[in-house]
């Protein structure tokens, strides 16, 4: 088959150490009754080793020359291929309980893990490889510089563990960043303690979109003194200060 030449603007750093794609398999765990989706199976690094274990796999690809090879490898009966772009893709189309697996492409993995946490009534587990940088947002804690709203959207809905620190050499071509592999578990549905989701999507993105500033003024508009007096949330303190428990009271407080 052709070579295929890697494409930046798809993100395609390609895993080529057998250690480390031995050691993400072994970390998914994969049985034989399960609904596995591989977001961006490239050339089948993890794709591979995952199908050895499986009856059938899907895959989210968007790179056409990608599914034209991805095609010609495997049937129907043991691979759906949906052809498209992960960040408008319905997960719900596939069925339910499904385990999400990827190598994910760094250009868009902040978007698509948003995307992805909306599919958390649906899922059953999922295991990324993501920039270093990316992970350390993911599991911050209040009070430090890397909490974020990704820190407080994520936490919220999943449980989530840093798993294996992956160095650029593992793969073909190297990133310019350091990796990690993460596994996120979804919360059961009774810790999901927001009544209105999009309130608390809401208040968490005004919040964090000036965090340097004093939540009294970046909540001006949606929350008063007497409100902050009321929920026992010091109005001096900032964005990165507040825990996602009291970010869903605040919302909560909201609705
Ligand atoms: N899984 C392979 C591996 O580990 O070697 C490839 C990983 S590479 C970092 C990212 C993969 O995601 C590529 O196959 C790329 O074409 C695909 N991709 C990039 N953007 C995508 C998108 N928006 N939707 C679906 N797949 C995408």
């Amino acid at each position: 088959m052709k070579e295929h030449v890697a494409r930046k603007r798809f993100g395609q750093n390609f895993l080529v150490d057998s250690g480390i794609i031995a050691a993400i398999v072994s970390a998914i765990g994969p049985q034989k009754d399960q609904t596995l989706v591989e977001i961006g199976p490239g050339l089948g690094a993890i794709t591979e080793p995952l199908m050895a274990r499986l009856d059938h796999l899907h895959v989210v690809e968007i790179d056409r020359d990608l599914i034209a090879r991805l095609k010609k490898q495997h049937t129907p009966e043991r691979m759906t291929i949906h052809e498209g772009d992960a960040l408008n893709f319905d997960f719900a189309t596939i069925g339910k309980d499904l385990r999400l697996v990827g190598n994910l492409p760094y250009n868009i993995s902040t978007p698509l893990l948003f995307h992805l946490a909306s599919y958390v009534g649906i899922v059953h587990d999922m295991h990324f490889m993501l920039q270093k940088e990316v992970v350390e947002r993911m599991v911050a804690v209040p009070g430090e510089t890397d909490f974020s709203r990704i820190s407080v959207m994520l936490q919220y809905r999943f449980h989530i563990e840093w798993l294996i620190d992956v160095p650029p050499e593992s793969f073909d071509p190297p990133p310019k960043v350091q990796s990690a592999f993460v596994r996120l578990i979804p919360k059961d549905v009774s810790e999901l303690n927001a009544k209105d989701p999009a309130k608390f999507a809401q208040v968490v993105q005004t919040a964090f979109s000036q965090r340097r500033k004093m939540l009294r003024n970046t909540l001006k508009s949606i929350l008063s003194d007497a409100g902050f007096a009321e929920l026992g949330i010091v109005p001096t303190c900032r964005a990165e200060d507040v825990t996602v428990e009291d970010y869903v009271r605040i919302a909560n407080y909201l609705t």
